[in-house]
């Protein structure tokens, strides 16, 4: 390759550089510059273009420029207003500054031209081809070159041509460029080029991806801001926006208006801000408005003024309830004391007895007597600590516990709180409702009941708590050791007849909306509700049958069959169908192996009829009748004093290699426990085995030991009344029970008489009837006369009524 020498002017270029074949318009404005494009028209045209080193510098010297160039031809010429010229020149060829001749008006610069040489090795062929295929996919990426220009340059033959092109199309820095204006040599130019599209690739490779993920952060901060810019103007639209400042002033008017504590109401105040930012529609905000309003509508410092006249509330007891006495007594000591020691905690109440002897109905009584709102919670299958003490708000659908509950519907701060079944609660797994119980109970500590709903404490201080319970024993210890307890047992016959013509009849009339002359209910048709449609120590079930009369009655009246109706003894059927208890349930004859015995559940006293019988066998004991421990125990000790007593009672002593015995208590499905049905099982017992029937008038209750000895038991009152329901005429009670008649009622004693026993042998002798022998078994042998039993002499006790056969 030879070069060729020439003299030219140079215009110094800034920021740009010219390839050879590149056509392209310049504005020239230095007067340098100028100078240098006209001496070029007045010559060939010519010129040589060479780039600064540094754009910014304005009078730059021969060192400020670089030496290679491009000698490029002048195609077109404009003189632009204000003395600058645009010029179209046309790169020639490279060249390279050998010396500066002048550098004064223009720079005049002797160069040395390389021409082109056409070489094409496969070497070349293969950068060309590497060069054009980088080149393609930067055009395609970048996007800032016209895929058309790809076309024209793949048709290029050149390969240094080709270079110089592509090397002009790319945007790359002045260094850059000019490195490749310098490389003369093809393989050179080509591999430089090369590493240079390769580099440009990746980076714009890199600038692809940074575009696509900040347009897609671009698109959802956009996407966002116009979904929230659209439901702003949907709010607007519906006046929403507007609403929920005004929720926000409804919510802050009403704290000021509840009389709140200040911690509280300062709590609330930072809810209701809460809820003043969020959406209106966001699930959270239901949650906080709902907080809000259970916070507002509980009774912080509302509270009724307490009615202080005993005698009033004793009128008050007095007309809801007959009865009672003792318990009325004890609930007017107990409102006495509070009145005169306002600020001593005293005990809790807790009321003990049967279902529907009025123990609810007490509690709403003495509410009524103070004065006070009156609320009921039952406790009855509570085992979760939650359900006294609530949900925190984190859950889902979450609720204050029922204390709390029970406070806002009282609506006052000192309401009577009737907690109904305590005996009832049981504790598993989920915590236990007792201990939380007690805290609710414990003067100390319910001053500041915390509840996971409320997270703020309410004080329960001056909460009237009352309890009520069936049982005693399965009531928690720490709570049971709290409580001042009042016993309330069932009622005898007489004064469910009165409770029923006094309290039952008039309140179910006015519930029917009927009235006295509608509807009569007379004594006698009471007296056979309660014995025959009933049998309960309550009176649950014979207020109910009242209902259903009262709703017959006015079906009829309604439907225009008669004005008025009165219920008689006679016509009772009509009203209430076939009666579902025999009265007197006690055997109507006598039997054997068949004795009544009774027993305390936790519904009242009942009867139970103790069956045994025998078969041939091996000596096998069976106890069916869902009896408990106590009294399976109890059976087997009956049975070894039977066993122990043979010979005296006649019975073949091998008796138990013999025969097996099963002891059946009827009415399976109820539980039966306790040690009170011994001296039962061992009469029972001992007629089948004896043959002797038992009187059928007589019920007895009591435990055995081995030896015969009769222990005392429980229950005496509530056993005694199931009795006198039963029918039963004659009763026999351990000894020392004797002082438990006192609480039963007179005429409920004067009908029946009480055998008082302290060994088994004495109620063999008083409930065995001798043994009759069949006419055939008098036939056969003469009987050899069983060892006789003692009977002891009867010495009766007027004043108790009963009959006591000393030992
Ligand atoms: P408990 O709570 O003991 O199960 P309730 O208080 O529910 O019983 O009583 C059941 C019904 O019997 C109520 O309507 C109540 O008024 C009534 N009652 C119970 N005892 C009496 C009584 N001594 N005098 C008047 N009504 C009574």
């Amino acid at each position: 390759m030879s070069a060729s020498q020439r003299v030219l002017p140079l215009l110094p270029l800034r920021g740009i550089l010219v390839f050879p074949f590149m056509v392209i318009h310049l504005d020239v404005g230095r007067e340098k510059s100028v100078r240098a494009i006209e001496e070029a028209m007045i010559r060939d045209r010519f010129i040589f273009l060479a780039t600064q080193k540094d754009a910014q510098t304005d009078d730059p010297g021969p060192s400020d420029i670089y030496q290679m160039g491009t000698v490029a031809e002048v195609k077109q010429l404009l003189k632009l207003p204000g003395g600058t010229i645009r010029v179209l020149v046309e790169g020639a060829a490279r060249a390279r500054v050998v010396r500066y001749l002048a550098t004064d008006p223009y720079f005049r610069v002797h160069v040395e031209q390389y021409p082109e040489v056409h070489v094409k090795t496969a070497e070349v062929e293969a950068l060309m081809r590497s060069l054009v295929h980088h080149f393609e996919q930067y055009v395609k990426l970048s996007k800032r070159i016209p895929p058309e220009t790809v076309v024209s340059i793949v048709n290029l033959d050149d390969p240094g041509r080709l270079a110089d092109v592509i090397a002009a199309h790319l945007s790359l820095r002045i260094e850059d460029k000019q490195a490749i204006l310098e490389a003369v040599n093809i393989t050179e130019r080509l591999e430089k080029l090369c590493a240079i599209v390769v580099r440009e690739l990746e980076i714009v490779e890199l600038e692809r991806r940074i575009n696509i993920r900040v347009r897609k952060q671009m698109e959802k901060t956009q996407k966002e801001y116009y979904l929230r810019e659209q439901m702003k103007a949907i709010q607007k639209e519906l006046g929403e926006k507007e609403d929920r400042t005004a929720e926000a002033e409804e919510y802050r008017e009403k704290i000021a208006a509840a009389g709140l504590p200040p911690e509280v109401a300062e709590k609330a105040l930072k809810e209701v801000e809460k809820l003043e930012k969020m959406p209106p529609m966001a699930a959270e905000a239901t949650v906080v408005r709902n907080y809000l309003d259970w916070l507002i509508a509980l009774p912080w410092s509302n509270s009724t003024e307490d009615r202080l006249d005993i005698k009033a509330a004793e009128a008050i007891l007095e007309e809801d309830h007959y009865g009672l006495h003792k318990v009325k007594e004890r609930i007017l000591e107990y409102l006495a004391i509070r009145q005169l020691a306002p600020h001593m905690k005293g005990p809790i109440l807790c009321f003990i007895g049967p279902p529907g002897v009025g123990k609810t109905s007490l509690g709403k009584s003495i509410a009524r007597a103070l004065g006070r709102k009156f609320v009921r919670i039952s406790l009855g299958g509570v085992r979760d600590e939650a359900e006294i003490r609530g949900h925190r708000r984190t859950y889902v659908g979450a609720l204050p516990g029922r204390i709390i509950q029970g406070m806002r519907q009282a609506g006052s701060k000192n309401p009577v709180f009737l907690l109904d079944e305590i005996d009832k609660m049981s504790t598993d797994f989920r915590g236990d409702p007792a201990s939380a119980l007690l805290e609710v109970l414990d003067p100390e500590q319910n001053v500041g009941f915390s509840d996971h709903y409320i997270e703020v404490p309410f004080d329960l201080s001056q909460v009237m708590f009352i309890t009520t319970a069936n049982v005693q024993h399965t009531i928690p210890r720490a709570l049971f050791d709290r409580m001042e307890v009042i016993y309330i047992s069932g009622y005898t016959e007489e004064e469910k007849v009165q409770i029923a013509l006094r309290h039952l009849i008039p309140k179910q009339l006015k519930e029917h909306g009927l009235n006295e002359e509608m509807l009569k209910i007379s004594e006698g048709a009471v007296r056979r509700i309660i014995r025959e449609y009933t049998r309960e120590s309550g009176v649950r079930n014979l207020e109910r049958q009242i209902a259903t009369i009262c709703r017959k009655t006015a079906k009829d009246i309604v439907g225009g069959r008669y004005q008025r109706a009165k219920v008689s003894a006679g016509n009772i059927n009509y009203y209430l169908g076939t009666p579902r208890f025999r009265y007197g349930m006690a055997e109507k004859e006598d039997e054997t192996g068949v004795a009544t015995g009774l027993a305390w559940t936790e519904v009242g006293g009942d009867t139970l009829a103790v069956e045994v019988g025998l078969c041939p066998g091996k000596g096998q004991l069976t106890l069916t009748g869902k009896m408990g421990e106590v009294m399976k125990e109890s059976a087997q000790a009956a049975y070894s004093y039977v066993r122990s007593r043979a010979r005296q009672l006649g019975i073949p002593e091998d008796f138990h290699e013999r025969w097996d015995i099963h002891i059946h208590i009827p009415e399976g499905a109820i539980p039966k426990d306790g040690p009170s049905a011994g001296i039962a099982m061992a009469t029972a017992l001992a007629s089948a085995l004896t043959g002797r029937k038992v009187r059928h008038e007589v019920a007895m209750t009591g435990e055995i030991t081995l030896r015969g000895r009769v222990l005392p038991v429980g229950g005496i009152k509530e056993k005694v009344l199931a009795a006198h329901r039963a029918g039963i005429k004659k009763v026999i009670l351990p000894i020392e029970n004797r002082k438990d008649l006192e609480e039963i009622p007179r005429n409920v004693k004067g009908k029946i008489e009480f055998v008082f026993v302290d060994h088994m042998d004495q109620v063999l002798a008083f409930a065995l009837r001798e043994r009759e022998l069949a006419p055939e078994e008098l036939a056969a042998v003469p009987p050899v006369p069983p060892v006789p039993v003692q009977m002891p002499a009867y010495c009766p006790l007027p004043e108790e009524q009963g009959t006591r056969i000393p030992s």
